[in-house]
């Protein structure tokens, strides 16, 4: 089969790149437009699978130009139809659009147009062809080619499945003759053959063009204290009054996290599906005039922009999927400029999906979300790279080991021996006999007194409570710590997951092996503790300081020169923090240097004399002590609010009857939630009959919290906050456990 290419004559490739320049402004074709230009127009059908940015539309608008007929587009996104055809037209491109926003007078108008074929592009939202009436208007026309985008709404099995596109079944029938031309900028393989089977692509070609961004920076950090680090991210140099996107779970966290951003000075807002049609269409044109820009978002947001320079991406929940994170990052740096996307992970978010996966009543819906989640998971909770991940699960094979932009990557390769505690974990894995989920074993081995583990006697195993840190003083390692290491050990191989909505965790055959032999257990070094290294770097700095700011400036731009340099990001010669505490410890000697978070002995040696020297010279300059290990900034905490007055429950449980919420009546008496919350206690203890029904919080949390404490076993508020994370205050769970004990 000749290929798209060598069909575009000679003279038909100067035309189109005329048009190319004339129409659209460009020079030159893309990587794969010039051939599947050529192929549209010979007629055949194609499925154009490009990542966003890649230019996909033009593939079909440029042999719209030459056709001598019409080309049909169905597209499901109004806002981005109006974009398009606006931006079309301005180019001189015949193009309309009917939809539902247009009165009866401007469609018969298009009507008109098209029946005299004035018209070379129509857009069309997928319900049109679900109406007789329209289906036989369009019959009437000379219909040459038809572009389906975002092809894989037609499929059960992406993520973003739309019934309406099921009326696109009928094209075929309606069109033999038309060509067809279906785009996603996301699919799977089985994707992929939903696509060709419903829109019965005839001895189509499919285009894949490759879905790495190489500009995206991918990060996965725990969710714990993420509101601080997100912060950090937002105010950097970097990102400051740079646009960027926050996902967050719901929509109430959508508006939370924007008010907690606006309270620290930040310009944001939230945008979720349940706002007016028109203010949501206020909230996009500020962020994309640059007036506002934060934007925090459901996944509502973003579907129908086309902003190309946005930097940040950041996903405050976990995204239910791969696709759906694939396709959000995706919005990120479509300008070819780097950009980053930041995942904040927790355990938490995942059990709370799996939550609201369990009330899903059709059993193979619930396995589809289930596989789908357990991808994502795997992709957060994987040690290789991750674009290597992403790119594998769309069935793209990356070859190189090392992306150079992923946090797996930058990473420093560090390791710990973890033979004792891997060793006790195996263990523990085999005595309950391979029957028990991760959390159960990390539950027995940092000596949990749940019920289930006294009832089911694993408090008597010998490694019952023996999660102990190898620092000689008996010391625990962290729930967070411990499913790292689990999760390890499961990439070793020496452990297996089981699949289903149960997972167990087993002892493999190599794992038994293990046990028996000698081997050290080393792994890589655990995300909690280089991240707690850090924190603890800048937990010691002011927040708003402590570092000297001019210095810091000059120290970025002797970074930024040596990046360029050697064609690598700034970040990978030193993150910002590093810079800060230089700024602020002024080091002048290898041993203080080295004491730098992110210093080790490979960047001191490659970096380590001219960073001395700079900062250096800057003492010298500016009459600074060097070395001194930090100026003496002290953290200015506001004293607790709290004022003694007479505390007696009684007051409390009249301002209750009342039906007072929790805030005001702490705040009405002066105490914090807290104390009013030992109030309750006490009272509810008293008297289980006392009315405090306004008090419970809204479902899903409160099921979800309920949920948690059932499965930790026993009413202890650690674990199930551990469990939780951030998203949950020690004092709602609280209250939630009064609820649960009344
Ligand atoms: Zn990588």
């Amino acid at each position: 089969m000749m290929s798209g290419k060598l069909l575009i004559a000679q003279k038909d490739a100067s035309r189109l790149a005329e048009l190319l320049k004339n129409y659209f402004g460009f020079d030159r074709f893309l990587s794969l437009q010039e051939e599947i230009v050529g192929h549209v127009l010979t007629g055949q059908d194609a499925l154009v699978l490009m990542p966003t940015g890649g230019g996909k539309s033009l593939c079909y608008q440029l042999p719209a130009l030459v056709f001598d007929g019409l080309t049909l587009v169905v597209s499901p996104l109004i806002a981005l139809m109006k974009d398009q055809v606006d931006g079309l037209k301005a180019n001189g491109v015949a193009a309309e659009l009917i939809n539902s926003s247009l009165t009866g007078e401007e469609i018969s108008r298009i009507k008109a147009a098209l029946t005299c074929g004035e018209v070379k592009l129509l857009y069309i939202a997928p319900e049109r062809l679900a109406t007789d009436g329209f289906r036989s208007f369009l019959r009437g026309l000379k219909i040459k080619c038809i572009a389906v985008d975002e092809a894989h709404c037609i499929s059960q099995w992406g993520h973003d499945f739309r019934p309406d596109y099921l009326n696109l079944k009928n094209l075929r029938d309606d069109f033999p003759e038309a060509g067809m031309v279906a785009l996603t900028a996301t699919a799977t393989l089985r994707v992929r053959r939903d696509i060709i089977e419903h829109l019965r692509l005839k001895k189509s070609r499919t285009f894949l063009s490759s879905f790495n961004r190489p500009n995206l920076h991918y990060d996965i950090v725990p969710k714990d204290n993420a509101f601080k680090e997100l912060l950090e991210i937002l105010r950097s140099p970097r990102h400051k009054d740079r646009a960027s996107i926050i996902y967050c779970f719901s929509r109430k966290d959508t508006e939370g996290l924007a008010e907690d951003l606006r309270a620290r000075g930040l310009k944001a807002e939230a945008y979720h599906a349940g706002l007016e049609a028109q203010e949501r269409h206020a909230i996009q044109d500020r962020f994309i005039k640059d007036e506002t820009p934060i934007i925090t978002a459901t996944i509502a947001f973003g579907m129908g922009i086309d902003k190309s320079d946005i930097r940040l991406v950041a996903h405050y929940a976990l995204p239910s999927s791969i696709e759906g994170y694939y396709q959000e990052t995706g919005r990120a740096g479509r300008d070819g400029l780097e950009a980053r996307c930041v995942l904040f992970y927790s355990y938490a978010d995942r059990f709370k999906q799996e939550y609201f996966i369990n009330q899903i009543e059709d059993e193979s819906e619930r396995q589809r979300v289930t596989d789908k989640l357990n991808r994502m998971v795997a992709f957060c909770e994987g040690f290789g790279c991750r674009r290597k991940y992403l790119l594998e699960y769309f069935g793209e094979n990356y070859e190189k080991t090392n992306c150079g932009h992923c946090d797996r990557c930058v990473r420093p390769k560090e390791e710990f021996d973890a033979d004792e505690i891997g060793r006790t974990i195996l263990e523990c894995v085999r005595a309950t006999g391979s029957r028990f989920g991760g959390q159960y074993i990390v539950d027995i081995l940092r000596g949990s007194r749940s019920e289930r583990i006294l009832k089911l006697r694993h408090d008597q195993l010998s490694c019952y409570g023996q999660a102990r840190l190898p620092d000689g003083q008996g010391k625990i390692f962290g729930e967070s710590q411990m499913r790292e290491i689990i999760g390890l050990i499961i990439e070793k191989g020496l452990l297996v997951k089981t699949a289903g909505e149960y997972p167990v965790i087993e002892l493999t055959s190599d794992g038994q092996e293990f046990l028996k032999g000698q081997e050290r257990l080393i792994l890589p070094q655990l995300r909690a503790v280089s991240k707690d290294l850090t924190k603890k770097s800048l937990d010691r700095m002011d927040e708003n300081g402590g570092f000297d700011e001019r210095l810091f400036e000059e120290l970025r731009r002797l970074r930024k020169q040596l990046a360029d340099e050697r064609g690598v990001p700034p970040f990978v010669i030193f993150a910002d923090t590093a810079l800060r505490q230089m700024a602020r410890d002024l080091p002048i000697d290898s041993q203080s240097f080295l004491r730098v978070a992110g210093v080790g002995n490979q960047k001191l040696k490659a970096f380590g004399p001219v960073f001395i020297q700079k900062i250096a010279d800057y003492c010298s300059e500016h009459s600074l002590v060097p070395g001194g290990g930090g100026s003496a900034v002290g953290l200015n905490r506001p004293s607790s609010p709290r004022t003694a007055k007479t505390m007696t429950h009684e007051e409390t449980k009249k301002l209750l009857a009342q039906k007072f919420s929790l805030e005001t009546i702490a705040e009405s008496r002066g105490f914090v939630a807290g104390t009013i919350l030992s109030h309750l206690e006490k009272l509810t203890d008293e008297d289980p009959g006392i009315d405090i029904e306004h008090l419970r919080p809204p479902e899903p949390r409160y099921d979800l919290i309920k949920a948690a404490f059932e499965h930790c076993g026993g009413l202890a508020l650690s674990p199930v906050k551990a469990m939780l994370g951030d998203d949950f205050s020690y004092d709602e769970l609280r209250l939630v456990r009064i609820f649960l004990k009344k």
